[in-house]
């Protein structure tokens, strides 16, 4: 038996959101556990909404977080065009074949009828809802529209019937169509709606299963009834919960950053965007919370995940993202590191040193994203890293000035690979000043960072080497 056909259908009318990319993935995830294919379809009817630039940065943002597709407008396909906007005449046709049959009808309601018949219901309390005024025009009264230049949009015919389906998240699921009013399935100006073309294009490129977010479940109500009335077979169905800021509500702006770009700017690995938006209302069978592709992919199941929304959390997100920065290949992260590091005035040279390789080896447990960067290296490269206050302060002491003064007067009498000069030099200060511990170790930290915090001193003096430390020591010793 063939494997699945499913599909991610996004209308490039903004950036990619997470939610957006957590239906990207489930699908991907569906199509490679089970061995079937993923195709991506472009949604662009809205023509004043959609943009080209959306559009590709839509491939971009998939492309990073690793989500390939097997059919697409930039792949060989047997069913495309995978963009909506070149499929019209597709869509003029199955609308030719609903007039034929009487299952829609033109509606020549303007705009502000429309919203006067909706406040009408609203005031009486009712369900606002399309109640039919075109649904029985005579033939000389659609003529007379006609005449008058009016372009009529297009309704489904709905007639009093149950809608039932067995949603493989949600389980059985019933819709009672008397609740819904004729929608339109082409608009005025000749495009379709989304839930006609979502139907004919999912038919046609035999879709198997259909997996988006919950706030589509409504619509299925609505494309099943049109999938009867074309006398196609629908597909299965599978409608996820959506995600939610820390106070329940749709994840939207205002809770912070939303989009796949934002995140990329900030630095967040796509592996641990993936793995954390995989974790996000779990449908894993393993408990770990990182997991490889693989095994996301081995452990994935539709009908373990969550019904109930799932809460975003940026400080977890960046929690994983930590752990993936530390556990990468310092090769790999330099490589990685290198636009942010292209952004704070790191030359080429600087970046493919030795030297820094070293320091990405020390901090890489250090940080959660890559754009901080700057914080955890500016310590290693002369002029990149301000006195802190409280080094300042530090510095300004009597014992801090003899501390340093002897660990200078050490270095400057002796030469040694910087990991045995270290504790010699730190031996000496001890005898010679009587200062120990903190007292010892932060005046030397603070003059040879600027900072009173930091990687472990040693192989901090390992990576700056004797040259560098006198230097910096110098200004602060005596
Ligand atoms: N273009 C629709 C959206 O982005 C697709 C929904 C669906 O998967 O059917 O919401």
């Amino acid at each position: 038996m063939p494997g699945p056909r499913v599909r991610f259908a996004p209308s490039p009318t903004g950036e990619l959101h997470v939610g957006n990319a957590r239906t990207a993935l489930f699908n991907w995830m569906f199509a490679r556990h089970h061995g079937g294919r993923l195709i991506l379809r472009i949604e662009d009817t809205d023509e004043s909404r959609s943009a080209l630039s959306y559009q590709l940065n839509l491939f971009d943002d998939l492309k990073w977080l690793g989500l390939d597709w097997d059919e697409g407008p930039d792949k060989e396909g047997l069913y495309g065009s995978y963009r909506q906007s070149e499929r019209l005449d597709i869509y003029k046709n199955h609308l030719q074949r609903l007039i034929d049959s009487d299952l829609v009808y033109p509606c020549y309601c303007t705009e502000e009828e429309l919203e006067e018949e909706r406040q009408t219901l609203i005031l009486s309390k009712r369900m606002p809802r399309y109640m039919g005024k075109c649904r029985n025009l005579t033939q000389e009264q659609k003529k007379q529209k006609e005449d008058e230049g009016k372009k009529p949009s297009y309704r489904f015919k709905i007639h009093s019937q149950t809608i039932e389906f067995e949603d493989l998240i949600r389980g059985a699921m019933k819709f009672e169509a008397d609740a819904i009013g004729d929608f339109i399935v082409v608009r005025s100006n000749g495009m379709p709606a989304y839930n006609f073309a979502v139907v004919i294009d999912d038919h046609l490129m035999k879709i198997t299963h259909v997996i988006r977010g919950e706030d589509h479940l409504s619509n299925t109500a609505l494309q099943i009834m049109l999938y009867w009335a074309f006398g196609f077979e629908p597909p299965t169905f599978a409608h996820h919960s959506l995600i939610l800021g820390k106070d329940r509500a749709k994840l939207s702006k205002r809770h912070g950053s939303v989009s796949i770009g934002e995140f990329r700017k900030q630095g967040i690995l796509p592996e641990a965007m993936i793995n954390y938006l995989g974790l996000l209302g779990s449908s894993f069978s393993d408990v770990k919370e990182v997991l490889s592709r693989d095994e996301m992919i081995a452990g994935f199941s539709l009908e373990r995940a969550s019904k109930s929304g799932a809460i975003f959390d940026e400080e977890k997100l960046r929690w994983i993202n930590g752990i993936y920065i530390r556990n990468s290949q310092t090769e790999d992260l330099v490589e990685r590191l290198r636009p942010f590091l292209a952004q704070s005035g790191y030359s080429d040279e600087v970046i493919t040193s030795d030297k820094f390789k070293k320091v990405i080896d020390l901090v890489k447990t250090d940080f959660t994203t890559l754009a901080e960067i700057e914080n955890h290296i500016d310590i290693f490269f002369d002029g990149r890293y301000p006195t802190a206050p409280e080094a300042v302060e530090l510095l300004s002491k009597e014992n801090s000035r003899n501390v340093n003064q002897a660990f200078l007067e050490y270095l400057t009498g002796n030469d040694d690979e910087p990991k045995k000069l270290y504790p010699a030099a730190m031996k000496f200060v001890k005898e010679k000043t009587g200062a120990k511990g903190k007292e010892l170790f932060m005046p030397v930290r603070a003059a040879l960072t600027g900072k009173i915090h930091g990687p472990e001193l040693d192989k901090v003096f390992a990576i700056l080497g004797r040259e560098a430390a006198i230097t910096r020591l110098k200004p602060f010793s005596g």
